[in-house]
């Protein structure tokens, strides 16, 4: 069994909006008490359509913002209580690939200035070991030597994440952040960059915070699954379990509208009536209960709590309707 490096304990995050001159100001709970836990060499999808709260807790995780309740531990080291220099050493050690890889690197910058920059930033090594290093990351990823010298433009869409991928690697991160990291690229070439992450997963024994609006694409790489609503986890697993028998509604339809060649599958794919509502003002109850297709009156009065099922051990959902324990 890995040890655990990166545990989300009861994460909330709130932030006071304006609604008018005279009006008190409102509270978005983005999140709402998010928790997990991630070990060395394995992949933790988070799942749920935009506005559920996945850009806030990569936002957190990434420490460029403090949860305004619960605790982040890296390593077991607590973020929020650390000082500022215990946390800019604890940020080190998480890093971020974002979805758009030519939006995320300097187009005046080559490619082995970008790959140095994090390591001269922190003072590590001098000038020969920093090249030396960028030139070892671009293989690590499947790129080559000459490479080095060229600029993002020259490159493919493919190639420019790959690139991100390897600046994000140079301090050698205990937890990589990935933000949609395949969703800007084509369909051909998603599974090249995730088969290039599963290797240097085994290679790196890197953690995976996967986070994605697509269960099609966290299927084959994530070894446990986080599906978010709203700003709440509403289901929680071994991915196996939950793509193979998914218990909350919202699941449910998610993974009924990912595409599949299986034509029974197709057929009972589940429509979610209506937008996801405003975080300003969730609905009362369970927040799924205006698009949820089972729900009861019972619904629109009790907020469900995340409880283990029964008998799937591993597996949490938050459902009145679900048997717990
Ligand atoms: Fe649907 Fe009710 Fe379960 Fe919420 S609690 S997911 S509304 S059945």
């Amino acid at each position: 069994m890995n040890a655990v490096v990166l545990t989300a304990d009861n994460l909330h995050r709130h932030y006071a909006v304006r609604r008018g001159l005279f009006a008190a100001p409102a509270t978005v709970r983005a999140l709402a008490g998010v928790s997990f836990s991630v070990a060395a060499g394995r992949t933790l999808a988070v799942v749920g359509e935009s506005g559920c709260g996945k850009s806030t807790l990569a936002r957190l995780l990434t420490m460029v913002e403090l949860p305004t309740d619960g605790r982040l531990l890296i390593d077991g080291q607590d973020v929020v209580g650390a000082d500022a220099t215990h946390r800019k050493a604890l940020r080190r050690a998480v890093q971020i690939v974002f979805q758009n890889p030519y939006g995320s690197l300097n187009p005046r910058q080559t490619v082995g200035a970008a790959l140095m920059e994090p390591l001269l930033v922190n003072g590590e090594g001098d000038a020969t070991s920093r090249e030396a290093a960028a030139r070892e990351m671009l293989r690590q990823v499947g790129l080559r030597d000459e490479h080095f010298g060229r600029y993002p433009h020259m490159f493919s869409g493919g190639q420019r994440q790959r690139i991100a991928i390897a600046r994000a690697l140079m301090l050698k991160p205990r937890v990589l952040v990935l933000d949609e990291p395949v969703s800007a690229l084509d369909v051909s070439i998603r599974a090249q960059v995730l088969n290039l992450l599963v290797e240097l997963q085994q290679r790196l024994g890197v953690a995976y915070v996967f986070i994605s609006h697509d269960l099609g694409v966290v299927r084959h790489v994530a070894d446990e699954v986080v599906v978010m609503y709203l700003g709440r986890v509403v289901e929680q697993g071994p991915s196996a379990q939950v793509f193979a028998n998914p218990q909350h509604p919202y699941t449910q339809a998610l993974l009924s509208a990912t595409p599949t060649v299986d034509a029974a599958a197709r057929r009972q794919r589940i429509i979610l009536q209506g937008e996801l509502p405003s975080p300003i003002n969730p609905p009362g109850g369970c927040a799924f209960h205006t698009r949820c297709p089972e729900a009861t009156a019972r619904c629109r009065a009790e907020m469900p709590a995340l409880l283990p099922l029964a008998d799937d051990a591993g597996r949490s959902v938050a459902c009145l309707l679900r048997a717990t324990r």
